[in-house]
């Protein structure tokens, strides 16, 4: 089913800008660019266009704005609420976009092209002696354009910030096919509206990210990693004040962990070592790291954790005495998410509050869709040290999947009701895309919704670049058309 029918065959012009090549429209070539990670939603596109170079970015999209053609830009296609998703015109693939621009170690910035795979650009970084610290499950496939279009998190955000904050200029097609130049690697210009930040987060609705100055930041040369064992999300917390307290920014990781999230990946994935002899309500992943090489991180970890031990605030510790260790311990945090599918079906939200009710928030919720469905299995498990909890809810054990999966809707009104008291975000770190667009609605200032469709109409008059995406719809209602396939 085609949403907006193209005004004429486009393609015989995309082939001529790019090259027939980098043009597909065979059903096989096209199927990995039409559906997302997980399965929820399945795609459709007149093409796939590959173009290799800014300019043939925008001239793709004059192309497509002069007939009239929805663009759905993508990256990695690793995204995980639905917003690379094709409903008809093409899909633009920034794949072979892939060079890094220059390296400038003085001013610690880098300059990327969209398609740089996540780990090439954390690569090029240490290979000039610096760091570039965004870091997330997806970072050997997903690509750096898709991270700022949707803001990326990951586990470093507690110490550097999401992509937002990584990010200091940005090149974008805009939706008449002009490129605007913002490649910019200066720490301060106030020179009227900062504009890059309207494309940062904006998952292809505004325009089109086709390259970025990104920040470096010193390597680290030390890190300490412990596993902790908690009985209460409100022991883990009490915890990381006191860590963050004793260590400011050496802190840069601070994960929970629930026990049926340590189970399931104890269960499933290969390699997972058991990291305490015995079995707790919950657990916290530590993490401290510093660029001087002489500090003792493992030590100050010692004490402050033996202090918590003694205090009953904390039942167990284990504190890696290796890189080796330290990387197993990780493997049992980064496992999680995938392990999730072997149980059954999964319900997922990724909301934030703030720091200070992230345990209020685990219980509250935890206990309000436990007494919504029996035998339910929470897995709240993920950034607690900056208020990002991956609130997932496995089927109760030999439940229908699809009968489960048919209940998002009513634990998405318990769960985000519970996120909205506390004053938290329903989308923290995986965006907007389709799966939450409409519950924007819900809990978003409807003064905030408007704006969003002042600027969404101001820089695409058209609505061509990714229509129907991340924006509440004011126009065509194209939800119903939109076909949602449960894998
Ligand atoms: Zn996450």
């Amino acid at each position: 089913m085609t949403i907006h029918a193209p005004k004429r065959d486009i393609l015989p012009d995309l082939a001529a800008a790019i090259g027939e090549k980098h043009v597909l429209s065979a059903e096989t070539d096209m199927a990995p660019y039409l559906v997302e990670e997980r399965g929820l939603y399945r795609g459709e596109a007149l093409a796939v266009a590959r173009p290799g170079s800014t300019e043939e970015v925008a001239e793709v999209v004059r192309i497509c704005a002069r007939a009239g053609v929805p663009i759905v830009a993508q990256s990695g296609n690793t995204g995980l609420v639905g917003g690379g998703v094709p409903f008809g015109g093409i899909v633009l693939s920034l794949a072979r976009l892939d060079r890094v621009r220059a390296v400038d170690p003085v001013n610690a910035t880098m300059t990327v092209e969209a398609g740089c795979i996540l780990a090439r650009v954390q690569e090029a970084a240490d290979a000039a002696g610096a760091f570039f610290p965004l870091s997330l499950g997806s970072e050997g496939s997903c690509r750096i354009g898709g991270n700022l279009a949707t803001n990326a998190g990951g586990t470093a955000v507690l110490r550097y910030g999401n992509a937002r904050e990584l990010t200091l200029g940005l090149e974008v097609v805009l939706a008449d096919g002009r490129i605007w130049n913002g490649l910019k690697g200066l720490r301060k210009d106030n020179t009227g509206y900062d504009l890059k930040h309207l494309f940062i987060g904006s998952e292809g609705t505004l325009g089109i990210i086709t390259a970025a100055v990104l920040k470096l930041f010193p390597k680290p040369r030390l890190r300490a990693t412990a596993f902790v064992a908690v009985d209460t999300p409100h022991a883990a917390l009490t915890l990381f004040e006191r860590l963050r307290a004793a260590h400011g920014d050496q802190l840069t990781a601070f994960e929970y962990i629930p026990r049926f999230g340590l189970e399931m990946v104890l269960r499933h994935a290969p390699g997972a070592v058991r990291p305490l002899e015995s079995e707790y309500p919950g657990y916290a992943l530590i993490e401290l790291s510093s660029p001087q090489d002489h500090a003792d991180l493992a030590e100050a970890l010692e004490t402050i954790l033996g202090a918590a031990l003694e205090d009953g605030l904390i039942q167990d510790a284990t504190i890696a005495a290796s890189e080796a260790q330290a990387n197993a311990l990780w493997h049992l945090r980064e496992s999680l998410s995938e392990v999730q599918r072997q149980e059954g079906g999964s319900i997922k939200h990724d909301v934030a509050v703030p720091v200070s009710r992230v345990a209020d928030f685990i219980d509250a919720a935890s206990a309000a869709c436990e007494a919504a469905m029996p035998g339910l299995r929470v897995c709240a498990f993920g950034h607690v040290g900056d208020g990002n909890v991956h609130f997932n809810l496995s089927q109760p054990v030999g439940m229908d999947k699809a009968a489960f999966i048919a209940e998002w809707g009513r634990f998405n009104r318990i769960i985000h009701d519970i996120v909205h008291e506390m004053g938290g975000s329903i989308a923290a770190e995986h965006g907007v895309g389709l799966i939450k667009r409409d519950e924007l609605v819900h809990y978003k200032d409807p003064v905030a919704i408007d704006l969003m469709r002042a600027v969404k109409a101001a820089l695409d008059p058209q609505g061509i670049l990714n229509p129907g995406k991340v924006v509440p719809s004011a126009g065509p209602e194209i939800l119903d058309a939109i076909p949602r396939a449960v894998r």
